[in-house]
């Protein structure tokens, strides 16, 4: 496995693919989503020496896979005022700490003619007792200043939601850890844990790229992992009861609102249309599902979200759309009787009192995380509370393992600094908190996610030599070179998925049709890659964008896509190599 590696990515001496010793840290964190990259900055902040190691790469799970809605709160004030009121305090403190990350749009909540009407009336009470600042605007404003709203709109409230990237947020909090000693492993997964007596002494890491693995000794092991919270956390012999709630997404060709455009009705599907940069993002939806083999967007949802959203905005039914994803939110759910969760009486779960920072966690039994009250038992992923979950599995006969599950984007930073909070007090660690103070400095080499900033920063420079990659999102040479420079100083080498995650490489109306191409021969020419890595690595990456089209494949992206498949096939005769040499990783074979 390694000879194959090396046959296909330069190595480029010790820095890019090194052979990694065990390792001694004081807090291993296992996933490099929002919630583990937060973590990862709240304790290096604090001193604290920590490894976080992610089996793909930063926010490979539900935090690259959501709306990217900064929440006021308003979402939640009649079913969930507790997250309410983490979501509005959070998101205030985002947009102070880390505005690169934020844009501030506000937001309107729309109800439309046959909405229930009473909610609308209890609206504004309702975030006013939630500590929610809203304001009504008159319909004939609301539609001046956002021409895209239905003239069936009856009630328009203004809120403060915002936009915000998840990538930058990610790679930015990781960054700044790193700037403070934390070491990132990225494409490295846990797969078992050593145990001795009541204490894991050590987790087994395996680079999911080589198979090679290696052992990494920890004092506190936090368990970050998302929606496989559950799997990291039977490997110890625990549990934590992870509720899988499937959410899928639709991506518009062009932005059709300023703001954050939310349905003036209780949360529901498909009520949610999220500027993003230049494109609007639509959904969600909210589909329990048994285990996460195959997560991916489907026609119907699709169908469901453009029905329901394009009452608030009727030029959605008409619209392009490029893309779909899908991901899955890990709710906690407390529900006693289902087969997946742990007897809450054993205590094992404790849920945060989100108002009381830094103070001690509440009594366990009576604070499990609960359905809300509807009956639904905690089936239903909508009905299930937006809290987080700090686990702290002493309670299982595991003295130094923590989860930390559940919550939303907008509230990692609460949920790190609770687990960091109770890291620190077994360590013995007496410093305090900083991340409520201290702003997130921004990095150029995390920039790049943002839609917009290539195109400008491109024609400002006018440099002849620098030319584009890919041009529906205008992503130059020079960008490729940017992200070059701080992937290798990592030990994972880099890979066209690296770019395209750090950029908007791909993510265009063409999904990678013509960039994927040029950035190969870019790594190429960089001397990244060699062999035939290139076919490989184009192979996969269509791979990935095919499975978000399926789904919207109708008009002009249909006809976008039969393009895609001429070039690559018709030209390349990718789908040969495909059965051939790749096994499974043909893009255009039509898998259901
Ligand atoms: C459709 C949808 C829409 C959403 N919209 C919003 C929104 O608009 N606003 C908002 O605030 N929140 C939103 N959320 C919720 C939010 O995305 C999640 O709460 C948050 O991203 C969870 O972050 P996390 O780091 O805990 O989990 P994840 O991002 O899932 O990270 C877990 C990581 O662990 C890694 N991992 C798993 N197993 C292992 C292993 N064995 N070894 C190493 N690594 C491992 C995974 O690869 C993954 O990267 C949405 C969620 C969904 C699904």
């Amino acid at each position: 496995m390694r000879n194959l590696w090396s046959k296909y990515f330069r190595l480029q001496g010790p820095k890019t693919v090194e052979k990694e010793k065990a390792l001694d840290t004081q807090v291993l964190i296992i996933g490099g989503g929002a919630t583990g990259t937060a973590v990862a900055r709240d304790l290096a902040l604090r001193g604290v020496a920590c490894v976080v190691v992610e089996r793909d790469d930063i926010n490979a799970g539900a935090s690259g896979r959501n709306h990217g809605l900064l929440h006021s709160g308003a979402r939640y004030v009649a079913n969930d005022a507790e997250a309410a009121a983490e979501c509005q305090t959070e998101g205030s403190l985002l947009k102070h700490l880390a505005p690169q990350c934020v844009d501030d749009t506000g937001g309107y909540f729309v109800a439309v003619a046959g909405d229930d009407e009473t909610y609308v009336a209890d609206f504004p009470s309702l975030c006013a007792r939630a500590g929610i600042t809203t304001g009504a605007v008159d319909v004939a404003d609301a539609r001046h200043l956002e021409p895209a709203l239905s003239g069936q709109t009856i009630a328009v409230y203004a809120v403060n939601d915002a936009s915000v990237d998840p990538f930058k947020l990610s790679f930015e909090m990781m960054a700044d850890a790193k700037s403070k000693g934390a070491r990132l492993l990225r494409r490295t997964a846990v797969v078992d844990f050593a145990r001795t007596g009541a204490r894991l002494i050590a987790a087994r890491v395996r680079n999911t790229l080589t198979g090679e693995e290696t052992q990494i000794h920890a004092d506190i092991i936090v368990n970050a992992g998302g929606a496989w919270a559950r799997d990291i956390a039977r490997l110890a012999g625990a549990a934590v009861p992870v509720l899988y709630s499937k959410g899928t997404l639709i991506v518009t060709h062009s932005r059709v609102a300023r703001r954050a455009i939310n349905r003036l009705r209780k949360p529901s599907d498909a009520d949610i249309i999220m500027p993003g940069g230049t494109v609007s993002i639509v959904g969600t939806t909210s589909i329990n599902i048994p285990d996460l083999a195959d997560v991916r967007p489907t026609v119907p949802e699709v169908d469901l979200i453009i029905d329901e959203t394009s009452a608030m905005v009727p030029a959605l039914r008409d619209m392009r759309y490029v893309r779909a994803f899908a991901g899955v939110r890990p709710l906690i759910s407390g529900d006693p009787a289902g087969a997946r969760t742990p007897d809450p009486s054993s205590g094992a779960l404790r849920r945060v009192e989100a108002s009381a920072c830094g103070s001690a966690l509440r009594s366990p039994a009576a604070d499990v995380p609960k359905p809300l009250a509807d009956g639904s038992g905690g089936r239903d992923g909508r009905a299930v509370s937006r809290g987080f979950a700090l686990i702290d599995h002493q309670r299982d006969g595991v003295q130094n393992l923590i989860t930390i599950a559940g919550g939303k984007l907008t509230t990692c930073r609460l949920m790190a600094e609770k687990t960091a909070d109770l890291v620190c007090e077994r360590l013995g660690v007496s410093a305090k908190c900083l991340t409520r103070t201290v702003r997130l400095a921004p990095t150029i080499a995390c920039a790049w996610t943002e839609p917009g900033l290539t195109p400008r920063n491109w024609m400002r420079a006018h440099a002849a030599e620098d030319s584009l990659l890919c041009e529906c999102e205008m992503v130059p040479k020079s960008v490729v070179d940017s992200i070059a420079r701080e992937i290798r100083l990592e030990p994972r080498g880099m890979v066209l998925a690296d770019l395209a995650l750090r950029s908007r490489l791909g993510k265009g109306a063409c999904q990678g049709a013509f960039c994927a191409v040029r950035a190969i021969a870019y790594l190429y020419d960089r001397g990244e890659i060699c062999a035939d890595a290139g076919l490989r690595e184009c192979i996969q990456f269509f791979r990935e964008r095919w499975r978000g089209q399926q789904a919207v494949l109708w008009g002009e992206q249909l006809a976008q896509a039969e393009l895609a498949e001429a070039i690559h096939c018709g030209l390349f005769g990718e789908e040969h190599v495909a059965h051939t040499a790749v096994g499974n990783c043909a893009p255009f074979t039509h898998d259901p």
